[in-house]
């Protein structure tokens, strides 16, 4: 594997608690993990002939697939390269297999660090991104201005039950009231579903897809099956990002919202991501993270003074099935606690569900107004 790293020119990183390594070359990003037939270059996931495995403390690589990789970088070595430069040609392939020891103490390896900067250097550009034409930019790069709302649950999924109302209503009536808002700001709006019908998770992210969204929402009510003392307690409204769960409750979260899948008979369904799904997803993440939490963060703004309270950190991440295919930023939103009574009252009541859908719209006014900003200061048009 170290040769592999080498003749690439590459370096070659060892996490052995997730036993994943990547090489990491000036061009290029390859990521792989120990038992799954799968790595990512530059994010984007590529079969292998074979699974790396670890044994006696080597990470083995099938020929085929070491050969794929420093051929692969040596193209695009070549084709990037100023002449003077041009490595070697991938004749060079390790032998049968390659192999490396994992390092058994990975030092902290300290980061390029960027050179000081004297006085007469001039400060410092913003981080150059070559300017695309609109046509090849992505969402979350481009300007905002298609917003895919995604009611959940409806038909014969009710979602969570309150007291007095169900989660598949509540959001509905909030999308609708939403829809107007974001309308009369100029956006294109779109409804996963704009009545009491039964959407699978899957069909709404591809929905958004072919619509070419520029931000995903998908609308929720929170709730815990518990005593009438904790129902009392637990309550407020969270956001949330697609991102491996750090939390056992953030766990259960997910597992609620993606319960509907296996509960009413989506095809494919289950409730949780396997490794080898959060390993292929990884690159698409990475894409949308930031601009996914930018929105978050214009939501915790705009959230903020209401009559439902936060909860926690009002941000968290879990492995929610219906964020999963989205190729857009996109965000859950879990309004209030419909287990809880006072949340459920004001998520019921018009008065509530005009209030909620008039935070939402502010923030995705900032949220669009901030992304233009940046792409003024990049000098793009
Ligand atoms: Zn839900």
């Amino acid at each position: 594997m170290e040769s592999v790293a080498r003749e690439i020119k590459g370096s070659f990183h060892w996490y052995p608690v997730q036993k994943t390594f990547s090489i990491i070359s000036t061009k290029d990003t390859l990521k792989f993990a120990v038992g799954i037939p799968y790595m990512t270059r530059n994010g984007l996931a590529i079969e292998m002939a074979a699974a790396p495995k670890l044994d006696n403390g080597h990470i083995w690589l099938a020929e085929a697939d070491a050969k794929k990789i420093s051929y692969k970088a040596a193209i695009e070595a070549k084709q990037n390269i100023a002449p003077s430069n041009v490595p070697k040609p991938p004749e060079t392939k390790p032998d049968k297999i390659a192999e490396t020891k994992p390092v058994e103490t990975p030092k902290a390896k300290p980061a390029d660090k960027p050179k000081i900067k004297t006085a007469e250097q001039k400060p410092a550009a913003p981080v150059v991104v070559k300017p695309k034409t609109p046509k090849q930019e992505i969402a979350g790069t481009r300007e905002v201005r298609t917003i895919v709302i995604d009611p959940g649950h409806g038909g014969k999924d009710p979602g969570a039950s309150g007291k007095r109302s169900q989660e598949k209503d509540i959001v509905l009536a909030v999308a609708k009231l939403l829809r107007k808002n974001l309308d009369d700001l100029g956006l294109n709006v779109k409804l996963t579903r704009n009545k009491d019908v039964f959407i699978e998770l899957q069909q709404r992210a591809m929905l958004a897809n072919q619509w070419d969204g520029d931000l995903f929402i998908s609308l929720h009510c929170n709730a815990i099956d518990a005593t009438e003392e904790r129902k009392k307690i637990i309550q407020g409204y969270q956001f949330y990002v697609l991102r491996a769960p750090e939390s056992e409750e953030d766990k259960a979260i997910a597992r609620r919202e993606n319960a509907v899948a296996t509960l009413y008979g989506e095809k494919n369904a289950k409730d949780e991501l396997s490794p080898l799904e959060w390993f292929k997803l990884e690159a698409r993440l990475e894409q949308y993270k930031q601009t996914s939490y930018l929105f978050t963060e214009k939501l915790l703004d705009s959230f903020e003074g209401g009559k439902i309270k936060k909860m926690n950190t009002g941000v968290g991440g879990a492995g929610f099935m219906v964020l999963v295919g989205a190729m857009m930023p996109a965000v859950l939103i879990e309004l209030g606690f419909i287990s809880n009574e006072e949340d459920e009252n004001y998520m019921m009541s018009t008065k509530g569900q005009v209030d909620l859908a008039d935070r939402i719209a502010e923030a995705v006014e900032n949220y669009r107004d901030a992304l233009h900003n940046y792409r003024e200061t990049l000098g793009r048009k």
